[in-house]
């Protein structure tokens, strides 16, 4: 085949995956690894590695040749620090769930007050953590790497590349497309990406021995990632102001297309920047988790069956797994209410589901009160996006058209950025 072929790869939670598609879209391969377990002979970094070289020899060989470029994906915040004299790992990996709340004070004192980068576990409290406890003895060129960074670097042999994305809760400033000054000024600047790029750029070719041992093209480029979260988005397609995708797995997630910018570190609402325009999120902590303590899956389809979503619920809950609240109302203290219960499960799903929506519903709305652009269609994404009442309960409580995303794969969505960066490329040689 020599049709022209853009391979995305996601680095997740729980393992990688890729996506081979073409210009129109269209999947032509994909694949899962989990990784390989760390022990005496693993590390994690090396278990990633081993995972995208394994799905690099996943990839049905008649099909390499015909791939233009690479995009990788992985998950927010996870970071390492390499030395780039020798391209050895010097501390790390840090997880995007590791908190170094030691770096706080530190952080918070040179950071503007509710910053991204005030929280223990942003990248940057990460940044500071190490350095406080590895000041620079003069030669060594320790240098920060987002996880995607890092796995890019792996095929394109460069350093100090990223994309404004991953940067941002290093405390990147994506509207002005460059660092600020309260943080060029810190004596780690050096550390920090040196190049920080919009997602889906050429960085460069792959690196030459890659090519011959896995029969790549020499011409095959290595674009810029993002985190997994904003590939997830890309993969369902919908990049105009108004438009949103809800995921309804574990939790409660939205993102909003925003012609307006919008941040407020007391309801977790950050934005992301898309070309000229914002994804504004939030996320719930209502969702799958809170349903599952109540409903199986099978109930969940079973009882789903006889709801009437013409019908609203006159129950009112608030479901959620545990204690604490976030989005849209932000309370650490906040209890679960799931009763009244009554006879009828059926009924009791019903008025859940309804109140779900109805959290979604005001999460929308405090984006709006905030300045965002008002939603206009909400894409779903997650286990909660098959179940056909539900998104007919929602239509009618959200008042705007509610539909199943088609494509919900952040490696999909990573596969459209390494199409975008070949093809911009193409335009921009
Ligand atoms: P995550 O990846 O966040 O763990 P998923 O996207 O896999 O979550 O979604 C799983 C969640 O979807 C479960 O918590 C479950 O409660 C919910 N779910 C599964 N089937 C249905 C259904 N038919 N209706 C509503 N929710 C469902």
């Amino acid at each position: 085949s020599s049709r022209p072929l853009y391979l995305g790869i996601d680095f997740g939670t729980s393992g990688a995956r890729y996506a081979l598609i073409d210009k129109q879209g269209a999947i032509h391969s994909q694949g899962k690894r989990t990784y390989p377990p760390v022990g005496k002979d693993a590390t994690l970094e090396s278990s990633w590695r081993e995972a995208l070289f394994d799905l690099l020899s996943d990839i049905p060989s008649i099909h390499r040749p015909s791939i233009s470029s690479i995009s990788i994906d992985g998950t927010s915040s996870t970071a390492l620090i390499i030395d780039r004299n020798n391209g050895e790992l010097l501390a790390g990996p840090f997880l995007y769930n590791e908190s170094f709340p030691d770096a706080l004070p530190t952080v918070a004192s040179i950071a503007p007050a509710n910053h991204t980068v005030c929280s223990g576990s942003s990248t940057l409290c990460k940044l500071v953590s190490w350095w406080e406890k590895n000041p620079w003895n003069g030669d060594d060129l320790a240098i920060l790497m987002h996880q995607s960074d890092w796995l890019l670097w792996l095929l394109h042999g460069k350093y100090g590349v990223s994309d404004y994305n991953n940067t941002l809760k290093l405390g990147y400033d994506p509207e002005m497309d460059s660092y600020p000054s309260w943080l060029m000024s810190q004596p780690y600047s050096h550390m920090l990406p040196s190049s920080v790029r919009a997602p889906g750029v050429s960085i460069g070719s792959i690196k030459q021995d890659i090519c011959s041992q896995y029969g790549f093209s020499k011409n095959c480029l290595v674009c810029t990632g993002t985190t997994d979260s904003i590939a997830a988005f890309l993969a369902a397609r919908t990049t105009d102001p108004g438009k949103a995708v809800t995921s309804l797995g574990s939790t409660l997630a939205i993102k909003l297309v925003s012609r307006v910018r919008v941040d407020d570190a007391r309801f977790g609402v950050y934005s992301h920047r898309l070309d000229d325009l914002w994804l504004v999120g939030g996320a719930s902590n209502t969702g799958g988790a809170a349903l599952r303590k109540l409903f199986s899956d099978d109930q969940l389809v079973a009882l789903s069956r006889v709801i009437d979503p013409s019908l609203p619920s006159p129950l009112d809950y608030y479901p959620l797994p545990g204690k604490g609240e976030r989005f849209p109302i932000s309370d650490p203290d906040m209890a679960p209410r799931l009763e009244p219960r009554p006879q009828s499960d059926a009924e009791y799903l019903h008025g859940i589901l309804e109140s779900i929506a109805r959290i979604e519903a005001s999460g929308y709305k405090l984006l709006k009160g905030l300045g965002a652009t008002a939603v206009e269609e909400v894409l779903t994404a997650g286990g909660g996006a098959q179940n056909d009442k539900w998104t007919a309960i929602r239509k009618r409580v959200l008042g705007v058209p509610v539909r199943k995303a088609e494509q919900t794969e952040a490696a999909y969505g990573a596969a459209l950025l390494a199409l975008r960066g070949a093809t911009s490329s193409e335009l921009d040689p």
